[in-house]
């Protein structure tokens, strides 16, 4: 990396992903004694490809050493007679070796030079050598001398013929054949749903009663709608229309009715369907739309609800050791989650705004859960209330960020502020996931 013109920071980073640190764990507020991370990295670690183009550029810069001082000759191509010695793709190589016995020596000592140096190994047993103008037998004496497999021409390299003739329409039959399958199935399949994220996409229900959901065609169960996901199944109900509460009782048993009994491959489906939604449980609440597409908000709803938010009043009760835990902004109360988000000056004024802007009164004895999960005191139309509660979720969000802002780093917060960021956040959210191009 240094070669590459890494500098010592960046350089610095990668290595201890890869260095073994001492680690002190705060258990109750007191450190235990060191103890030892073992690190590295494992298969799959989104890191390993990084390092592995890094460590394969030193195979491209030996063989071009080797090259150039005429230690191995690769194969002149056209009639420009370009040398090409190598081709390579991800962790794929290609060589091209003009055939003689010395020019194979040198590129088992250059592959040999590079296991060594960078610790790879080179997988012979997957290694192929084919001969372009050179009889088979030669071809097989030769790959058995290197300790690999041998093939013949053409053949199939990232799904497309090489070594085949490229102007005939033949040689390419089978990828034209490769590619209208693909489309085909992308057209017949679900894919095309997801292309445009449509508002309601971005919102998933939460089920309490099962009165407002519709079970089939509603998103509130896995990552799509039942019937997009069992479509024999869904053929075969007598009322495609069926709410939640139709189709599982209380107990959480399924109610069905179909027009004719699941067999056959729908058997399977059933069965399936029968562990996806296993765990539902129908409860004396309205069902709810959740927001899907929150990102850092999604993550700031689940963490406060879990009341995973570091106010000092949850510090404390975790045994760490506070001088005070009142809070840093109004001392009027101890700093709890509901105070933070709700009660504390600011953020009581941003919520009094946002709820004003809607024409409503602030209910004063919610605490935040609540807030979040209740439903507005009118009545609202479907898309209506998804605009609601992901507002109230921004305003949440955004108020969480501000204060941190404010204690942490010194920023002003004024409370119009963050009611105007509030709006700029939920119109740009909105006609980021539908065509509405105006907020009343
Ligand atoms: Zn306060």
């Amino acid at each position: 990396m240094e070669f590459m013109g890494f500098g010592v920071r960046w350089r610095h980073w990668i290595l201890s992903c890869l260095k073994s640190t001492p680690i002190l764990v705060l258990v109750n507020g007191s450190l235990t004694s060191e103890f030892k991370l073992e690190r590295g990295v494992r298969q799959g670690d989104p890191l390993s490809p990084f390092l592995f183009i890094l460590t394969a550029e030193g195979l491209n810069a030996l063989t071009k050493a080797a090259v150039n001082s005429n230690l191995f000759v690769g194969s002149e191509i056209g009639s420009d007679k370009i040398c090409v010695s190598h081709l390579p793709y991800a962790d794929d190589t290609i060589y091209f070796v003009e055939w003689s016995s010395q020019n194979f020596r040198n590129l088992m000592k250059l592959l040999k030079y590079f296991e060594l140096t960078s610790g790879l190994k080179v997988n012979y047993k997957k290694s192929k050598l084919y001969g372009v103008g050179v009889n088979n037998c030669e071809v097989e004496t030769m790959a058995k001398q290197l300790g690999c497999d041998f093939d013949t021409l053409p053949f199939e390299y990232l799904g497309l013929p090489i070594g085949s003739k490229s102007n005939k329409i033949s040689s390419w039959e089978p990828v034209i054949e490769k590619f209208t399958k693909r489309l085909s199935d992308w057209k017949a399949g679900d894919h095309i749903d997801s292309i445009g994220v449509s508002f309601k996409d971005s919102f998933s229900k939460s089920i309490g009663n099962g009165y407002n959901t519709r079970f089939w065609s509603d998103n509130w169960v896995g990552s799509s709608t039942l019937k997009n996901r069992f479509r024999r199944l869904f053929r075969i109900d007598r009322d495609p229309n069926a709410m939640v509460k139709d189709r599982i009782n209380r107990n959480g048993c399924g109610l069905w009715e179909w027009i004719r009994d699941p067999a056959g491959r729908t058997r399977g489906q059933f069965q399936e369907l029968c562990d996806l939604i296993a765990g539902t449980r129908l409860i004396d609440k309205p069902d709810s739309w959740v927001w899907k597409l929150g990102g850092n908000v999604e993550f700031f709803v689940w963490r406060t609800r879990k009341k995973r938010i570091p106010s000092l009043i949850e510090l404390d009760k975790r045994g760490i050791d506070l001088h005070n835990v009142r809070c840093p902004l109004c001392d009027d109360d101890v700093e709890s989650v509901d105070h933070d988000i709700l009660f504390c000056k600011h953020p009581f004024d941003v919520w009094s705004k946002v709820f004003n802007w809607w024409g409503l009164n602030m209910a004063s004895s919610l605490c935040i859960n609540e807030m979040f999960t209740a439903s507005p005191s009118i009545a609202m139309s479907e898309v209506g209330s998804m605009v609601w509660q992901a507002m109230i979720w921004t305003c949440g969000y955004l108020i969480w960020w501000n204060r941190n802002q404010n204690v942490y780093n010194n920023k002003c917060w004024t409370p119009p502020v963050t009611l105007c960021e509030v709006q700029v956040k939920l119109f740009e959210w909105i006609s980021k996931s539908c065509k509405i191009k105006k907020i009343e």
